[in-house]
């Protein structure tokens, strides 16, 4: 951290001055109070920059300054007032600036302008002058901001200069170049290449009426110093531009930053993408050109059940943020997840133009958490998940008049089938098994189980009692047709299963269904195995 020297003999000042730099923090700062403190703290430390009182108590003439620029470290003065006799000769001395204490803004002035110099120092600026007397004025004026200036005095030269240097971060150009060109040339030739926020101009003339200004500033000049100007004036307008230009800078840096990070895009208010950031398109696998102008809808995975997107649009079409988790579809079909905030934007009347969108990428989150519902063999969801997930589905299903349906079933004599094929058939068994249930589990938009050993299930919505029945059925008849041998089977040559279902409408427990439908289950087994028994929970009326 580069150190800064605070010289102030008021207590009050030193305080709002420390307090001002602690704002941005840039610099470690020590402060002296007279100048003998000063000379002890200079013995032992260098300096980047000085914030300087002209008068001390045991240094009254400016003293400090002129030791300060002996030892070549750039000062911001402070006087006490305008009347100050000290100002006249410390105005031309090569100072960053003076400033005079009378406000509170003049010294959140004078730290800003020690806090500058971290940028001029090494900042190219080009000098374009026709007239090496004027270059050298200029330069002259600008030595204390430390800048790395490059003269030129010709079009042609500044435009060479412009083409090596391309970190020219500012130029100060005057109306006046060597026979090929004026400034304005210049100025022009620069405006085809980068606009006023990127490489500003600084223009100096002599004076030429109201009309031409005007042109000046039509032509991209940022502003111009009309001829003999004074140090001040020269240094406060750059001191502009410079800051200015570093203010465009951080926050392009900041922009590169969250469109290289953050997942963002903005819809207008039917949804149609309008812009996506670069995580977006990382993200997607879609390039800018193939998103911009389409419906935000391409990136939506068909998993992801109308209900959540309507309630989405309800919310934000209200002018209210939404907040959730997405599973998204990238543009070679694999998916990803989002954590997405959506908020709408408003025109000056309060009407809805569009929406943004900001989004964290959680797939590995979601990952972590489809394992811990996952049963590893099968790829069913476990008993984990439809303890989890048991209620959302029952509440869902309660809405409407349609019937919950809990099919529970156990493979027959499977302890026969291990004991003469081998645990490892077995395991095949159960895959297979649970191959079967997961394509009727895709069929029905239903949620398959494997709850335990040979144990597995089927959570599925019916709208009566025969539907239900039927799925049952099927789903019987489907695994006694993989025909896998099975000789030690009281029911089938085949592998079969008993199936228990339970039907229940309106709202229904966990514990309940799972109790009423392992009843089921074991009426089949007892009832001679490979079948379904049902227990319905229907109320008489619409039995
Ligand atoms: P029932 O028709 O009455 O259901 O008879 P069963 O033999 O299927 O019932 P039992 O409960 O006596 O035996 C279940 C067998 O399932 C015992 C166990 O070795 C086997 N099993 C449980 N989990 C697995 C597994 O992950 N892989 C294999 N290969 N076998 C398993
Ligand atoms: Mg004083
Ligand atoms: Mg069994």
């Amino acid at each position: 951290m580069k150190k800064l020297l605070l010289i102030e003999d008021s207590k009050l000042f030193a305080k709002a001055i420390s307090r001002e730099l602690a704002v941005n923090n840039y610099f470690e700062v020590h402060h002296a109070a007279t100048m003998a403190e000063m000379i002890e703290l200079l013995e032992q430390n260098q300096y980047f920059v000085a914030i300087a009182d002209l008068v001390l108590p045991d240094a009254s003439s400016g003293e400090v300054i002129y030791k300060l620029i002996g030892l070549d470290i750039p000062v911001v003065s402070l006087t006490g007032s305008f009347a100050d006799s000290l100002q006249a000769s410390i105005t031309s001395l090569p100072i960053v600036d003076y400033v005079i204490k009378e406000s509170r803004n003049d010294i959140t002035y004078a730290v800003r302008l020690a806090e500058l110099m971290l940028f001029t120092q090494g900042m190219k600026v080009l000098v374009a002058n026709g007239c090496d007397k004027e270059s050298s004025i200029v330069a002259n004026h600008l030595l204390p901001y430390r800048f790395n200036l490059i003269f030129v005095s010709s079009l042609e030269q500044a435009k060479a200069e412009l083409e090596i240097h391309k970190d020219i971060a500012l130029v100060v150009c005057d109306q006046q170049l060597a026979n090929d060109g004026s400034g304005l040339d210049l100025v022009s030739a620069i405006r085809n290449e980068h606009d006023e926020l990127a490489l500003p101009v600084l223009f100096t003339l002599v004076e030429q009426g109201p009309a031409f200004d005007a042109k000046l500033l039509k032509s991209g000049v940022n502003d111009f110093v009309v001829k003999p100007f004074s140090r001040e004036e020269l240094a406060s307008r750059l001191v502009t531009q410079v800051s200015n230009r570093i203010r465009y800078k951080q926050i392009q840096n900041y922009a590169e930053t969250v469109d290289r990070y953050i997942i963002t895009s903005s819809t207008d208010e039917f949804g149609i993408i309008r812009s996506v950031s670069q995580a977006f398109c990382d993200i997607s696998g879609y390039s800018r050109e193939e998103l911009i102008g389409r419906n935000h809808n391409i990136v939506r995975h068909p998993d992801m059940k109308n209900a959540i997107y309507k309630e989405l649009w309800q919310t934000i079409s209200a002018g209210k943020s939404w907040q959730g988790e997405l599973k998204n579809r990238k543009k070679n079909g694999t998916h990803y997840w989002v954590d997405v905030h959506i908020d709408p934007l408003f025109d000056a009347n309060g009407i809805i133009v569009g929406y943004t969108a900001i989004r964290q990428d959680i797939t590995d989150k979601k990952y972590i958490e489809e394992l811990s519902v996952t049963d590893p063999m099968t790829g069913l969801y476990n008993r984990r998940h439809f303890n989890e997930a048991f209620a959302g589905v029952s509440a869902e299903v309660a809405q409407s008049d349609g019937y919950l349906a809990f099919l529970i079933f156990d493979v027959d004599h499977f302890k026969g089938y291990n004991d003469n094929y081998g645990h490892q058939a077995g395991d095949d068994v159960l895959i297979r098994i649970g191959g079967c249930v997961s394509a009727f589990a895709k069929k029905l938009s239903a949620l398959a189980y494997r709850l335990g050993g040979e144990e597995f299930a089927l959570l599925y919505k019916a709208g009566n009692q025969q539907q239900a029945e039927d799925v049952a059925e099927s789903l019987r008849a489907a695994i006694e047709s993989l025909e896998i041998e099975h000789r030690y089977n009281s029911a089938s040559a085949f592998v079969t299963a008993s199936f228990g279902l339970y039907l229940k409408q309106g709202a229904a427990k966990v514990s309940e269904t799972y109790k009423k439908g392992d009843e089921a289950l074991y009426q089949a087994k007892e009832s001679g195995r490979n079948r379904v028994v049902t227990q319905a929970a229907i109320p008489a009326d619409v039995q």
